[in-house]
């Protein structure tokens, strides 16, 4: 095994916690004392898209997407679950510093709560073929990357790993969970998107989309923020100089700031049967340098 593959496939050994649970991006660990009411977070290198784990992992990733994610988090006035100083939280091993939070271990509601506030990908696909986006009727008219009057809700099905996430109504939604939550879920995660993209324009980067995740404090029954916040993972960004550049028209302006580069390699390079190739290094080191673009321009 060389070692990309033993960093893809085994979470690191960290004294004091024990491994619980690999997500395609993430590793979770629980105190090894059997306390459950915390959570240490740690973010992987890995990268995927089309739902595939890919190789090889991409050079300090989970660490920028850590720093974006607690960036935000700093910003966002909704509570969150990033276990603070002095709340009697084991604290993050050293090993992973710069790439792991410590959390509460919340009741996950099993809804990706996505926000778009732009017409593009799988949207822009399903409004082509029918005229709305997951059941939400849209003008006629819209080109690909056009922005929403307003941003709309549109909320998955976080299905369990392995299966692909399926996007619900509304309605559906407030039957998984009951009408309050869900009510708070579509109110809260708009609130915040709103919020979010006024903060990233005026440091030059529109926020597209993006897709919060919510659980409840088995204590308090509050509702809380999880999981990682309007990184490049979980968002959609593009550079507002191209965006706004009035030679540009459609497709041509969205220049992301997410692992677009490494899906139009794959979709150039692969049929998507069977095992996805290795990823060039030129694809990697670019694809790095944009998630550190983005970190820089957001928070400096
Ligand atoms: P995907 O790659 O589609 O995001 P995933 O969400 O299963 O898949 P990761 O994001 O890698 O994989 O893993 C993070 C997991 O941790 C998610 O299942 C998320 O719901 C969960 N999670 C995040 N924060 C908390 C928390 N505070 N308490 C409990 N679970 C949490
Ligand atoms: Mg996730």
């Amino acid at each position: 095994m060389n070692d990309r593959v033993t960093e893809l496939a085994a979470p690191s050994h960290l004294s004091g916690w024990t491994h619980i649970y690999s997500g395609k991006v993430r590793d979770l660990y629980a105190p090894a004392d059997g306390s459950d009411a915390h959570l240490l977070v740690v973010a992987s290198n890995r990268v995927s898209a089309f739902d595939f784990a890919l190789e090889p992992p991409i050079p300090g990733k989970g660490a920028l997407l850590t720093a974006l994610s607690n960036w935000w988090f700093a910003r966002i006035d909704v509570p969150n679950h990033l276990a603070g100083d002095g709340s009697g939280a084991p604290a993050v091993p050293a090993e992973v510093a710069d790439r792991a939070v410590v959390s509460r271990r919340l009741e996950m509601y099993p809804i990706e709560c996505v926000v778009r506030g732009a017409l593009t990908g799988s949207g822009f696909a399903e409004y082509r073929r029918t005229g709305a986006v997951c059941g939400i009727e849209l003008p006629a008219g819209l080109a690909d990357g056009d922005l929403l009057d307003a941003p709309v809700y549109t909320p998955a099905y976080k299905a369990p790993l392995g299966e692909h996430d399926e996007n619900i109504t509304f309605e559906r939604s407030a039957e998984l969970v009951g009408d309050e939550v869900a009510n708070a879920l579509r109110d809260t995660s708009l609130r915040i998107f709103t919020e979010a993209r006024e903060l990233a324009a005026e440091r030059g980067v529109v926020l597209a989309d993006t897709k919060f995740e919510f659980g409840r404090d088995r204590v308090t029954g509050e509702l809380v923020l999880a999981d990682e916040v309007l990184t490049s993972d979980s968002s959609r960004y593009w550079d507002a100089s191209v965006y706004f550049d009035a030679s540009r028209s459609g497709a041509d302006r969205l220049a992301s700031f997410d692992k677009q580069i490494v899906r139009d390699w794959l979709a150039a390079n692969w049929d998507k049967q069977g095992t996805p190739p290795v990823l060039p290094d030129e694809i990697v080191e670019r694809t790095r340098a944009r998630y550190q673009e983005l970190l820089d321009r957001l928070t400096s």
